[in-house]
């Protein structure tokens, strides 16, 4: 362990993760060292101090130290050993390669008016939240040279699914929204724009709960099936809203989910007509009850979505009058 862990830990030196993560610093006295705020807490006057050479940091504020993997447990707030986990998927190839293929499809959206005009059809017309959420595009037929060109083979390509074996761009003709985890990209969703099956998304886990980052912190939150349905209520000012992509939550979605006693949770699944959004609903409801969360289930008219509610004409006062009257079990 002892070995490998000094051989990871130089694969991606201190200085470095701290540039990648906004940090900057100034070089002081014989330039062998950095300073700058302590990311570890508020400070006015810079405390923090970095060296390279021992691939160190020391904060002169908080009085902690440490090595890399000591400063993701402290910024992180992760374990020891979660840390060199975090650390190894920093550093495993698909997960460089999937930030460069989302930043890639990010840079394809506005060259192609065919996307940004489903994205209006769909009600979706707010830059802002358009960017924040890092939705691209998958013209088909570009990806593969791209990625050659940073260097991934065309076998990681295919491993990962981004490149089908024919040779073809797995999510060609799609909107793609990046699903991150710890800021990280983890799996991309891709919404087909033309007559292709409607959902993709690559083989392997879909992650946590979309955006969960930035909105644990809510005692309320809105969980619906789509991602169109969550950007439209971002779009609304609803940020309060979180999707699991789908009906069915992974173990980890659930954990987080219920990782506050006192959150309440109202389920907006999709009102078709099998009814399986709204079996699948009052089934986490009981699960949701007997973890000791408050949840109510939020009944849209017929036929209707979060997505279409809003394109059909409503207004956010009207998705607060549904929300009032949503059902407790
Ligand atoms: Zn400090």
């Amino acid at each position: 362990m002892g070995e490998d862990l000094e051989r990871l830990k130089q694969r991606l030196p201190l200085l470095e993760y701290l540039q990648q993560h906004d940090w900057t610093g100034r070089p002081v006295g014989t330039g062998s060292e950095f300073v700058g705020l302590c990311p570890l807490h508020e400070e006015t006057h810079p405390s923090f101090y970095v060296n390279p050479h021992k691939n160190l940091f020391y904060c002169h504020g908080c009085g902690r130290g440490g090595d890399l993997i000591r400063f993701l447990e402290l910024s992180r707030h992760l374990s020891f050993r979660s840390s060199i986990a975090y650390l190894r998927e920093q550093l495993a190839p698909s997960a460089q390669l999937l930030e460069h293929t989302a930043s890639f499809y990010q840079l394809q959206l506005s060259r192609h008016p065919e996307a940004v005009h489903y994205l209006l059809q769909r009600g979706l017309r707010e830059p802002a939240v358009i960017e924040e959420l890092g939705i691209g595009y998958a013209p088909g037929g570009t990806l593969r040279s791209h990625l050659s060109d940073l260097g991934y083979s065309l076998d990681l390509l295919l491993e990962t699914g981004l490149i089908g074996s024919q040779g073809q761009d797995a999510f060609c003709r799609r909107v793609i929204f990046p699903c991150r985890q710890n800021h990280r990209v983890v799996n991309l969703y891709g919404r087909s724009i033309g007559t292709a099956f409607p959902h993709r998304l690559l083989p392997r886990s879909k992650g946590g709960l979309f955006a969960w980052e930035s909105l644990r912190h809510y005692s309320h939150v809105i969980l619906v099936e789509g991602l169109f349905d969550l950007a439209l209520l971002w779009q609304e000012g609803f940020r309060n809203t979180t999707c699991a992509i789908g009906t069915h939550l992974t173990p980890l979605q659930w954990d987080q989910l219920c990782d506050s006693p006192d959150r309440r949770v109202d389920i907006v699944f999709d009102q078709d007509e099998n009814q399986a959004g709204q079996q699948a609903a009052r089934a986490l409801i009981k699960r949701l009850y007997r973890a000791g969360l408050t949840a109510r289930i939020v009944r849209l008219p017929d036929g209707q979505d979060p997505n279409s509610f809003f394109l059909a004409g409503a207004s956010r006062d009207d998705f607060i009058r549904w929300l009032e009257e949503a059902e407790s079990p």
